[in-house]
């Protein structure tokens, strides 16, 4: 695939088609894989049943009783057909197990410590008993020689022995994954379906079946619970045993969607493992907590409709969600973090303040209404004033190009399928999903001197990307958007200067929204192009940097590097304490070979005969998507543009004062006022209304006006205002009367300051 700012949207920028295949490589039925929720198959445009349920939510109905049993009388005919052959199997396996050599091995914990075990019997979990008894309850599965491992899968040979618990993110994916396994087994039990994927997420795990004549709806929540909390308290372990093809197509013999992975992903003559809990007997690499009883607490959170393997043109299948966790404050702690994170939700904020709006006339593009825009314009007032100082150079480049285009930046051949496509004059045309190709042609533009370099070119970039409807959401996932865009082209030597200017570019921007953040590189992967020695280079000069900014706060994630370059990844944490991926710094050696772009080094200006130089490109974006932006910001100042009490940043307010006349005489000189502030580019409104003062200054405070002018005949004597400040206490009830010239002048300075506090200097 082509070069391409990797901003972490809604999904991974991949082709259909990859992402389809890369989900079918995962081809286990609860896979071992963690699948960020970030890269689910496309979802079918919204079932009518669920629009229903939220609805009735929202009406505050009690969800009513499910008129089905809990679960089906008799039992799926599958079930006892899997486990005869399921028993059968495992008794074979475990001869095979007993005949196995029986030697002294010597296991080493992560602490240096080593411990004597026997090789095909010692357990991780028989080591963790022997550290101590609580321990071995807390800790969730093992890591052996770095692979995850079956806490009581006999260990083989010597190796390095790791034991994770639930707080430690792969002991957290194994552990919402095995519950895939048991909402599995509720699923079957409850309806008698035929299981097809089930992944754990970044917030829980879903999985995904075809139900005979029935669909899902949240009236069966309850039962699939209920069903969850039994094969829980049975303490039904994960039993592990490896099948052969040809046993696992006779196992499954019963659902054409595991025979279909099963064919797909198994080779003739090889096998794989099944996993059986309970009655339920599963497709699946592993590993696996070792009984359900570790599953404290178990919740459906919601469901929706999907196709088998992400594709329209396959089977309808339904995906029911769910968290889980080993204790049950935990679930409680997440049910208020649900009830905070609905209460900040950016649409419901949106539609309140009036800031924004779609219509299904051009879903995915969002409509900002005057008060939003004021947020968007903000955004950009804000960075094109760094720009100015940073020496960036700002440009705007087509929206449409010919498909040619597209071939060179390779994006033609691999990203097609998410982009909108057009004929124009009997060619193919597309709207840019991205600026780096036009970006190159300005650079190409004419002959290109080191002395220039580096060209920091930034772009207010709108891209247009093709997401299914069904998958558009609010501001976050949308099909049009607006990117704050960078492409640094700079010589190789340069790179470690402009990382550093990028850091405390960064740092600068996400410190007025009060945000924390944390960084990660990725190196050359396998599959990397180029010379060893640019990869070489380039990482060394990014670990300079962020040794230098940042040390010991950043992470490594080796090989995990785009094929055409390494990258740093930042990570914001909201006041919610959610991530975001938002900037990305990515270094490109592909694309200027692609473009064959060119500089004259001071080298190459003494001999014309060398061929001239390359320079490196940095893509690179702060805010990422304005769009998605707004959408955190909205959630992380709860809609009421404030962070704390305290902090309330004036500057990116879309409603920073309005002015409120005590009585009709005064509506003139309220206007006034407001017309001086707006002059001076504050965002000024005037309530004259007919309500009664106390109302109109009630409805200042809800709309989440930063302050409050009120003004009556005392003020327009003195040409004065009253000032009520809704964060300052000693203003709020009374009001302070501050001559006019210098209210302005203050809040014209609250606004340059960019300060978090709500408060005049
Ligand atoms: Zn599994
Ligand atoms: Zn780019």
């Amino acid at each position: 695939m082509q070069s391409m700012l990797a901003i972490r949207f809604a999904r991974p920028l991949l082709p259909r088609s990859v992402r389809a295949r890369r989900h079918l490589f995962r081809f286990c039925s609860a896979m071992a894989t963690p699948v960020a929720s970030t890269s689910q198959p496309a979802v079918q445009p919204a079932v009518q049943q669920e629009k229903k349920q939220q609805k009735d939510q929202k009406k505050g109905k009690v969800v009513s009783e499910s008129l089905y049993p809990l679960e089906l009388q008799p039992p799926p005919d599958f079930f006892e057909h899997r486990i005869k052959l399921f028993e059968q199997l495992k008794a074979e396996y475990d001869d095979q197990v007993k005949s196995k050599p029986r030697e002294e091995i010597s296991i080493t914990l992560l602490d240096g410590t080593t411990r004597k075990g026997i090789s095909w019997e010692t357990s991780p979990m028989a080591i963790a008993q022997e550290i101590s008894k609580s321990f071995s309850e807390r800790i969730v599965i093992a890591k052996v020689d770095g692979e995850l491992y079956d806490l009581e899968r006999p260990l083989e040979k010597s190796c390095k022995l790791e034991l994770l618990d639930f707080e430690n993110p792969e002991g957290k994916k194994v552990f919402w994954h095995s519950s895939a396994h048991v909402l599995g087994e509720a699923a079957e039990r409850h309806y008698g379906c035929h299981l097809c994927l089930g992944p754990p997420t970044d917030d829980g795990f879903f999985y995904e079946m075809s139900i005979h004549d029935r669909s899902v709806s949240n009236t069966d929540y309850p039962a699939l619970e209920k069903v969850a909390e039994m094969a829980i308290k049975d303490k039904q372990k994960f039993e592990r045993l490896v099948v052969s093809k040809e046993n696992l197509l006779k196992l499954f013999h019963y659902n054409k969607y595991k025979q279909y992975l099963v064919n797909a992903k198994v080779p003739d003559g090889t096998s794989t493992t099944v996993y059986r809990c309970g009655p339920m007997i599963d497709l699946c690499v592993g590993p696996h907590i070792p009984h359900t009883g570790k599953i404290k607490a178990l919740m459906i959170t919601k469901s929706s409709a999907s196709y088998f393997l992400g594709d329209a043109n396959n089977d309808s299948l339904q995906r029911i969600y769910g968290i889980s966790f080993p204790d049950k404050k935990q679930l409680t702690e997440y049910k208020a973090f649900l009830a905070e994170a609905a209460k900040r939700d950016h649409r419901k904020i949106g539609k309140e303040q009036e800031l924004f709006f779609f219509n299904d006339l051009s879903p995915g593009s969002c409509f900002f209404l005057p008060h939003g825009t004021r947020i968007y314009n903000a955004l950009v007032e804000l960075l094109r004033l760094e720009y100015g100082k940073r020496g960036y150079q700002e440009v705007i480049s087509p929206n449409m190009y010919n498909s040619k285009l597209w071939e060179t930046s390779g994006h033609w051949q691999n990203y097609k399928d998410d982009m909108f496509t057009l004929d124009v004059e009997k060619e193919k045309w597309a709207l840019k999903p991205m600026n780096c190709p036009g970006h190159c042609l300005i650079f190409d533009s004419r002959d290109r001197s080191y002395k220039e370099l580096p060209i920091r070119m930034a772009e207010f970039g709108i891209v247009h990307r093709n997401e299914a409807s069904g998958a558009l959401t609010g501001l976050t996932r949308v099909r049009r958007f607006m990117q704050d865009d960078t492409h640094v082209f700079c010589m190789p030597s340069q790179i470690e200067e402009e990382i550093m200017a990028l850091f405390d570019f960064m740092q600068h921007v996400y410190g007025l929204f009060g945000f924390d953040f944390f960084l990660e590189l990725s190196t050359r992967p396998e599959n990397f192009l180029g010379s060893v020695e640019t990869w070489n280079e380039a990482e060394s000069q990014l670990t300079k940097a962020l040794d230098k900014q940042y040390p010991g706060k950043w992470e490594l994630n080796p090989g995990d590097g785009a094929f055409y370059g390494p990258k740093i990844d930042i990570t914001i944490r909201d006041a919610l304490r959610r991530s975001f991926q938002c900037a990305t710094i990515q270094l490109d050696f592909q694309l200027p070979e692609r473009f064959n772009l060119k500089y004259r080094s001071a080298e190459d200006f003494g001999s014309p005969d060398k061929p001239a130089s390359r320079p490196v490109i940095i893509h690179r974006a702060i805010l990422g998507s304005l769009e998605r932006f707004i959408a955190i910001i909205t959630e992380h100042f709860a809609g009421k543009w404030q962070l704390t009490f305290a902090y309330r940043p004036f500057w990116i307010s879309p409603r920073q004062v309005v002015v409120i006349p005590v009585a009709a005489p005064y509506k003139d000189y309220a206007n006034d006022v407001a017309q001086r502030l707006s002059s001076l580019g504050l965002y000024a409104d005037v309530d004259n209304s007919d309500n009664t003062l106390p109302k109109k200054i009630r409805n200042g405070e809800i709309a989440q006006y930063n302050f409050i002018l009120v003004v009556g005949q005392e003020e327009l004597d003195a040409r004065a205002v009253n000032v009520r400040n809704r964060d300052d206490v000693g203003t709020k009830n009374k009001g302070e009367m501050i001559p006019l010239d210098t209210v302005v002048e203050k809040f014209v300075e609250l606004k340059s300051s960019k300060r978090l506090k709500n408060q005049l200097a």
